[in-house]
């Protein structure tokens, strides 16, 4: 059994906010409780939302509150090749498809039907065009990808002290998602999988918002060949009573709670954590 090995991966295109805070605080609970460890990923493809300085402020915020994180610490701008080899080696095998449609055309094409995040399903509109001159995405070929890999697909869902369960996956509702975005070699999902499994990701501990992700995540491992890793997907943050957080508390920056003058072991306790000093995966 390889250790455990988590990971907090923030796109630092904003300040961390107490949701952050929470899920950090989370992966550091579980990876001690575990006898693991908790990287730190900075997801930062988005070249025109994630700025550096905001990054810097990531790492600040997290060790205001008391976390600290092995190095080197990967970010995510610095590994487009390997994303870019990834997405290379799918088109070879005719897994995706190059797509130039905008979201307009997207959204005037499509019909009712939804993906999980909500956006229209794509339409398939470019499937099977060729190359285009023009700046493109690439999607892709689900049809093609479920016929590779035909399932079903499953996870293992992991809660603290409790049992496992395994959970169907069911990537066909995000359809012809995007892989490669028009600005950059990759998506969220492509990177997300990749990384997880270069670092030798084991337990992945992510908000429930991230949930129906999975059910792509578990696919794309299947196709490039990388390990699925357990998935704990946290609920809504609470305060240490019980209650949901009030919506501007859990909104609110943690460098504005810090600049009231709000100690981290305040904000650990608020969030359910006791012991100031115990959260963290150092010994
Ligand atoms: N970077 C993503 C976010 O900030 C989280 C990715 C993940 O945990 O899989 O929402």
């Amino acid at each position: 059994m390889p250790s455990p090995r988590l990971r907090f991966a923030p796109s630092p295109n904003g300040r961390l906010h107490l949701g952050h805070a929470y899920s950090a605080l989370l992966n550091a609970t579980i990876a001690r409780a575990l006898h693991g460890e908790v990287l730190l990923r900075i997801e930062d493809i988005d070249p025109l939302r994630c700025r550096p300085e905001l990054a810097d402020a990531v790492i600040d915020d997290l060790a205001w509150l008391g976390l600290t994180f092995p190095e080197p610490v990967w970010r995510q701008s610095a590994r487009m090749s390997t994303y870019r080899a990834a997405l290379e080696s799918l088109r070879e095998r005719g897994l995706i498809y190059p797509c130039t449609c905008t979201r307009r055309e997207i959204q005037a094409a499509s019909g009712a039907a939804r993906d999980p995040d909500g956006a229209p399903l794509y339409p398939g509109t470019c499937r099977g065009k060729p190359v285009p001159e023009a700046p493109h995405a690439w999607r892709l070929d689900i049809g093609r990808a479920l016929a590779r890999c035909p399932g079903p697909h499953a996870y293992t869902a992991f809660a603290p002290g409790e049992p496992d369960t395994v959970r169907t996956a069911e990537p066909a509702r995000w359809g012809d998602a995007v892989l490669g975005r028009k600005d950059v070699p990759t998506s969220y999902h492509l990177a997300v999988v990749l990384d997880d499994a270069a670092q030798g990701i084991t337990h992945v501990v992510r908000g429930q918002d991230l949930e129906a992700a999975t059910d792509l995540h578990v696919l794309l491992q299947r196709l490039l060949g990388l390990p699925t890793p357990r998935y704990h997907h946290h609920g809504l943050i609470r305060d240490a009573e019980g209650e949901k957080l009030s919506k501007s508390l859990r909104s609110e920056a943690l460098a504005a709670l810090r600049g009231r003058g709000v100690s981290p072991q305040e904000v650990r306790a608020r969030l359910g954590f006791p012991g100031g000093d115990t959260v963290g995966t150092e010994p």
